[in-house]
Order: C-alpha cells, then structure tokens, then sequence
C-alpha cells in the first residue's frame, strides 16, 4: 500500500477561485502536488490557468487544517469523535426545534461547496428540519444581477458562453476588475479585442488594467451607473436607434418603460454620473452601431443599495437594442467564487427550491413534498442577512454553517460577531479555524475540493465534474458526507454513497437539470443547463424565445437609489474588491507559498492628490474609520485611484478587513449588502 501511494497520478479537477471554472489534470505523487497540467479540451480555459490555479494549492497540506471534529469547552476547544460531534449537534437541534419551532434554525451553505452539497444543505433544511432558512454567499455578491435578470429575461445566469464573447462587436465591462478577478476569461477579452478589432467600453471607478486598455474608460460617480444607463438607453429609444424589430416580436412592457425613463435626461445624467454629454451620446451611438454587444459586470454594479435595479437597468439595454438570443451578445453577470451559480441553482436559497422554483408554489412543494416525504413550509425563509438580524432579536438560535468565513466576509462583521455570541447553538464546518469558527459550539473538519467528487457549475452555466485527486485529510470528511451524517443522527434515513446519487435525485426534480448525470460528464465533458431529459445543453439561451408562458421578455421600470452618505466626517470613499493573488479573506491563498511570495499582505490605494493633502507616502501606516469600526493598513501611492478615492482589497481577515468598515446596508430587492457604498475618515498613524 505504501508503495501504491507513492505511485505518480494524474486526476482531473475543476479549480476552486473562481467562476471561471477552469478545468486541469493535477499530478500528484502521495500528497504533493507535482504541477497543475491544463488540457487543451478543457471547455472554459484550453490551455490557460492563472496564479490561483496554477500555484494556489500548498493549503491542502497546511499543518493548519483541521483534522478532527472540535467542541466547545469554556473558552477552548477539545478534539471530539465524529459520533459524539454527530450526537451532540443532532440533540442540540431537536432541542432547539422543539423549544422554538424549526424556524429558530438556520442554514448556510457555501459558494465553494459541490452542486450536491449544495443540494443537500437546504434538503437538510426543508426536509429535515422543517424550515427554509438557508442561504448561501452569492446574497454577498451575485444576487442582485440574478435578481435583474429574472425580472426581464428570466433565467439567473449569464445568457451566452465564455467563448461567444469573443464574436461580439462590442464588449462594456462594468464594475468588474476582470483581469484580477477572472483572469482567463479577461485574457480572452483582451485578445479578441487586440486581434479582431472588438471595441472595449469599461465603467469603474478604478483605472485597473482592463480600463487601461479600453476603447473608451468612463469614469461615473460612484454608484451612479445606473443613471447612465438608463439615459443611454433613453437615448437610443429617443432618437430612433433601437431595435424596434426586436422589440415587437421578443418583449413586453415598452410604452410604461419608456415612461418611466422620462426622468433619466441627458442633462440629469451629467450632473447625477459627472460624465459628460458627449460622452454619453459617445457610447449610446457605439452600441447602438454595433451589431452585437456583451455586458460584463460584477461587484460594482450589484454590491449597491440599488445593485438589483443597476443590474436590471444593463438587461434593459440589452433588450431594446435587440441584443439577446445570438452568439456574442447578452448579459455576463461574472460569477465570483467557483460555485456562486452552482449553490443557488441547486436550491440553496430562502425563496427558491432547486431549478428556482418557488418555494411559494404550491405545485412546486408538492412535488418535493411527495418525494422527500415531508412537509415544507409555504413561506420562504431569511436570507443571511436577515438570519443575523433574526438572531440579534432574540428568535434565532441556531445556526449550522459550512465553508464561508462569514465573520469576516460579511458586511459591518463588528455587529455579525455580536450576533454569534448570541447564538445558543453555532456549527461551523470548514477547513480551518477560521475567525467565524472561533465563536461555534462545534467546529468540523471539512475537506477541500481536491478530496472530494462531485460538480461545479461555472459563471456560463456549465456544469463540470471534479474526481478525487487526494485522501482526506485526517479525519476530515467532504461536506456531503457530514451533510448526509447529520440528517441520518436526526432520523432521516438518507442513503447517498457518492455524489451522483444525490445528482440523479437533483435531475428527477430540478427541470433546468433533468438530463444531467455524471456519465454525460464524464471527464472533461460538461453540460450547460437548461439540460434537457434526452442530454441537449443550451451554450446560448433565448435563442427560441424567453421563458415565460408568452415567450417573451420583460422591459422593467427601475429608479435610481442615491448611494447611502455618512456625512461630512467621513471624507473618504473606500472601494474594495480582489487582487489577483488572493481569494476572499484569503484562508486558502495565504497558506499557499506560491502565492504570499509574491503579494504577502494587503495594502490601501492611495491616489497622489490624497498623498500630497495628507503627507502620506508607500508604506504609510493608516487607520480608517467609519461609523462601524476601524482598520490599520499601509498605503501604496498609485495611479490607478484617484481624488478622495482609496482602494482597499478585501483579501484580509485581520486588521485590515474590508468589513470592520462596511455598514449593515443592503441592496433593497436582496438584502445584498452595499459594501462599495463605505466611508471613511483617515488618520496617520506612526509604526509601533
Ligand atoms: Fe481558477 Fe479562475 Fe484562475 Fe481559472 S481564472 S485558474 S478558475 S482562479
């Protein structure tokens, strides 16, 4: 057996950073990792990979890992058997269900985690414990853009493939730092766009590398894009541009929507955006010149108090000027960690069972009624941001959350940390001691992508299968696994052995995936859903009509909301988001020699006016401070900020994170909350 383990293997996996969904053989002999070997037939990527995948791995065998179930004693932790974890965690929540009902429980499950952990957690939830309480972290990122889509086209989920938009005429990337973020997808930009001639329009606050290289960089008011997308489309409709064919045969709604963008003028959106006139007749001719347009967005657009109605005002444009239904054009809302689409496709949010459905419909709960044999509550549940504030008035108490350091990725984390010392009963299942699980009752050792099977679902819907490449780590076990061990310590009686079983059930129930199995996945082979029974994926969707019982699509009225102020004291606007060197609060990359030999820690972005007013130089130390909390961090001078702007990267789960700044203010349709709508006051402090 020794020798065995010594033997030199190669496994396909699907990386785990980002929604991308890069695919690669990774070599391995024991537990080292030889190298990370991509494959030309990988449908995402081909050859490529970016830092993350290619050298973001040493964390699998950080001596860091948890490798035993841990429970609380006073102020430590002791190691504990799975069974008396399993014991403790199921009588604790039949207790707990008992004394307050099964809504006093609640559920997270992780945009890191598998479709069918995904699926599973909120089985757990409905099925088990009788309550739809359970969320998953696309509500911190992604579910506004969901949000606008389904209110105009209807499906959730980017609207062609990675590969398409290089056929486009016109690319406009919006509050997404796409180079940093999703990097190969970037690189397939940036090379259709050198090559082909493809026209490149970005909107940032930030001039990163993408704004660099653009045709045209537009620099609007923070949070203002959705006025100047609203006037642009007003102006294509006003002078004649739009695609009235389109229109009239593929959407509803045009007289009230034209009415409704009756306020968004020109000369409302200069002095709204700071952009000026010509500028925005600049870019309402490009588009509406181009024969066909993409629109990439991410964080900027939706992490807003308006983020859902920004992201259904960009569906709007695409809409009147014709720009659905064919390859290279559409909506790319780009999915941030790998299985952000993935976790919500496969029902792990408090409104909608797997495929969407509603949990409202009673059709749809009888469905899952029947096969689960349970009954399922007929409202939805809290989201993640209503589960703390459920838990600061006294009627949660319980949570059970898997792979997502909340504590820190949360928005206003000094008020989430309160929330867990309220908590009668915290489970936390991750890979390390992570901030989050410090405040839980039991901690469980989880296992990392590379020591499990299953499916990711990528940011073009494309659902990819991961094979085991490692053993667990000690007595680490995948999430479905602690998943299924858990609902059977509490009665249930499930008898999954692999993932494919619990994906076989998913495809009975979920329409979107009725034709998926892991056979057709076999491999680098992948489907993009909808996937019908007999195996036939959509790469494009629309391209028979929209989803809804007339086929057509739906122009939806939105106005714009102001970006929350904090008053005059707190002077600095401080933008955040990703490096291209880390993941999130960086629990993985920083445990990943490859990685913090090139960027060991964070840094604050500092413009050269702000340098100059304050006297501030690189490496600088600094404290900002909101109304919520404080961080000290070093300044790096820079071009790419500018004015009374600061960039602060959220990749730090100490001093510097990003959420000891931000509010408790959300997005209004979602409960998303605004982390690009933070203010702060600056201070020079001098190095202990
Ligand atoms: Fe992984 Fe995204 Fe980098 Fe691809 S682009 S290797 S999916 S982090």
């Amino acid at each position: 057996a020794a020798m065995r383990q010594q033997r030199i293997k190669k496994t396909k996996t699907v990386c785990t950073y980002c929604g991308v969904g890069c695919s690669f053989d990774v070599w391995t002999k024991g537990r080292e990792i030889l190298k990370v070997d991509p494959q030309i037939e990988a449908p995402a990527n081909g050859i490529s990979t970016c830092i993350k995948g290619k050298f973001g791995w040493d964390f699998v065998n950080s001596d860091e890992r948890l490798t035993k179930p841990l429970i609380r004693e006073g102020d430590a932790f002791r190691e504990a058997s799975w069974e008396e974890a399993y014991n403790l965690i199921a009588s604790k929540f039949t207790d707990i269900k008992q004394q307050h009902g099964s809504q006093a429980l609640t559920f997270i499950s992780s945009s890191k985690c598998t479709n069918e952990e995904s699926y599973l957690m909120q089985k757990l939830a409905r099925g088990v414990i009788g309550t739809n309480n359970i969320d998953n972290c696309s509500r911190y990122c992604q579910t506004p853009a969901t949000m606008g889509l389904f209110r105009t086209v209807g499906h959730g989920g980017d609207s062609g493939s990675i590969k398409d938009i290089e056929k486009s005429e016109l690319v406009i990337v919006i509050g997404s730092n796409t180079s940093e973020s999703h990097p190969v997808l970037a690189t397939r930009v940036k090379r259709s766009h050198k090559l082909h001639n493809q026209k490149l329009i970005v909107a940032d606050l930030r001039k990163h590398e993408m704004a660099d290289r653009a045709d045209l960089f537009i620099q609007p008011r923070a949070g203002s894009d959705l006025v100047w997308l609203s006037a642009v489309t007003k102006y294509i409709l006003d002078e004649g541009l739009a695609d009235y064919d389109f229109l009239q045969k593929n959407v509803n709604g045009l007289e009230m929507f034209k009415q409704n963008l009756e306020k968004f003028t020109l000369d409302f959106a200069v002095s709204a955006t700071g952009l000026s006139k010509e500028t925005l007749i600049q870019v309402a001719e490009t588009i509406s010149q181009s024969k066909s347009v993409c629109v990439l967005w991410a964080m900027g657009v939706t992490q807003h108090m308006g983020g859902s109605d920004t992201s259904t005002a960009i569906s709007n444009l695409l809409l009147v000027t014709g720009n659905y239904g064919r390859p290279g054009v559409g909506s790319y809302p780009l999915r941030g960690h790998n299985n952000v689409q993935g976790a919500s496709d496969f029902g792990s949010m408090p409104d909608r069972l797997p495929s969407y459905e509603k949990v409202a419909d009673e059709k749809v709960r009888a469905k899952y009624e029947q096969a689960w044999g349970v009954k399922i509550p007929e409202e939805p549940g809290l989201n993640n941001h209503e589960m703390v504030q459920g838990i600061h008035d006294g009627h949660v108490k319980a949570m059970y959350l898997k792979g997502e350091d909340m504590g820190i990725v949360d928005s206003n984390i000094n008020h989430v940390h309160a929330a867990y010392e309220k908590l009668d009963f915290f489970v936390v299942q991750d890979l390390f001691l992570t901030r989050t699980a410090q405040f839980a009752d039991v901690v469980l050792p989880a296992s990392p992508s590379l020591e499990k099977e299953g499916t990711f679902t990528n940011t073009e819907r494309r659902i990819q299968r991961l094979y085991q490449v490692l053993e667990p780590l000690g007595d680490s076990k995948p999430d479905w696994e602690i998943i299924r061990d858990i609902a059977n310590h509490l009665g249930a009686g499930w008898e999954y052995t692999h993932p494919s079983d619990i994906m076989t059930e998913a495809a009975q129930l979920a329409p979107l995936f009725a034709g998926v199995s892991y056979e057709r996945l076999e491999g680098y082979n992948s489907l993009q859903w909808p996937v019908a029974e007999d195996g036939t994926d959509t790469p494009i969707l629309f391209t028979d009509g929209f989803p809804f019982e007339d086929k057509k699509a739906r122009l939806f009225p939105v106005d714009w909301t102001e970006p929350k102020e904090f008053g005059e004291e707190y002077d600095i606007h401080v933008n955040n988001g990703r490096l291209l060197e880390h993941f999130h609060e960086g629990n993985m990359t920083y445990r990943s020699e490859g990685i913090t030999s090139k960027t060991p820690n964070t840094f604050l972005e500092v413009s050269h006016e702000l340098a100059n007013e304050r006297g501030l130089k690189d490496g600088t130390l600094v404290r900002l401070s909101s109304p919520y909390g404080s961080v000290k961090v070093h300044c790096l001078i820079t071009e790419r900020v500018k004015g009374k702007e600061v960039y602060l990267p959220m990749n730090d789960s100490g001093e510097a994170a990003i959420n000891l700044l931000t509010s408790s203010y959300s997005d209004k349709d979602t409960d998303t909350p605004a982390y690009k709508e933070t203010s702060a006051k600056l201070e020079v402090l001098k190095e202990e």
